[in-house]
């Protein structure tokens, strides 16, 4: 069971799931939010939950329709540039009942672009640039309890400097262990990669080392100091 608690002190929530505090403030003249670290045993599952609470407790969006006071039925974010994440890939896959490798999930779901050496891989889109998940009759999610990071972690809102640095890093490392997964594949197969677009294509799997999403199955086994460069993290747990 979760321990944690949500308080009001004076205008400002504070968030704290046991290792992560997030706490609402006032940024450029909108409710924004900041998040701390406050014990390095911290997961990423621990930083997801504690996003998921305060957005739904204490309200923190900035509806960018008219009237509109939750998230519910607003789909602009499902336009969004929408990368993978390793483990994003393995809920998807459960989550949409393929037991196929990642090759076959990316062929339906997924888009890749392969620049020179970089790759990115994303979830594909429909004619009109928004997610393949999305039913645009509800404007809802099809997936939602297995909706990738990306997903869980927009908030349409102003947040710190730290706090978009923090999701940004977790995002790209994430990408980067599913990117090396998407070419061992490949060698394993004795073939090259399949993408969707390719500009003079020359990744190589020498370019993706492991990383602290390798061996990973569950947000939970993911450390959020494992995954932070040493300025971010001590700027996380700085003052906390
Ligand atoms: S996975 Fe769901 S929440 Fe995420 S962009 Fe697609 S439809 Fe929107």
């Amino acid at each position: 069971m979760l321990s944690g608690c949500l308080e009001r002190y004076n205008t400002e929530w504070v968030k704290i799931v046991t290792k992560v505090k997030i706490t609402t403030r006032t940024i450029k003249g909108q409710t924004g939010y900041d998040v701390a670290v406050l014990d390095p045993a911290a997961a990423v599952e621990d930083y997801l939950t504690a996003l998921d609470w305060v957005i739904a407790e204490a309200g923190l969006f900035r509806a960018r329709t008219p009237g509109r006071t939750t998230c519910h039925g607003c789909d602009r974010c499902c336009a969004e540039r929408l990368p993978l994440t390793w483990i994003d890939y393995l809920n998807l896959r459960t989550a949409v009942g393929l037991n196929t490798g990642l090759e076959t999930f990316l062929a339906t779901y997924g888009h890749v672009a392969v620049d020179g050496p970089a790759v990115d891989i994303t979830l594909a889109a429909d004619a009109g640039g928004r997610c393949c998940f999305l039913d645009p009759e509800r404007k809802a999610c099809r997936v939602y309890p297995a909706r990738p990071l990306t997903c869980r972690t927009f908030i349409c809102s102003p947040s710190t400097a730290r706090a978009r640095r923090l999701r940004a890093t977790l995002v790209n490392r994430g990408e980067d262990e599913l990117v090396r997964q998407w070419l061992l594949e490949a060698r394993h197969r004795g073939k090259p990669p399949l993408g969707h677009e390719a500009y003079r294509p020359r990744p190589r799997l020498g370019d993706w080392p492991p990383t602290p999403f390798s061996g990973r199955s569950h947000y939970r086994e993911v450390l959020l100091r494992s995954v932070c460069p040493p300025a971010l993290w001590q700027d996380l747990t700085d003052g906390t």
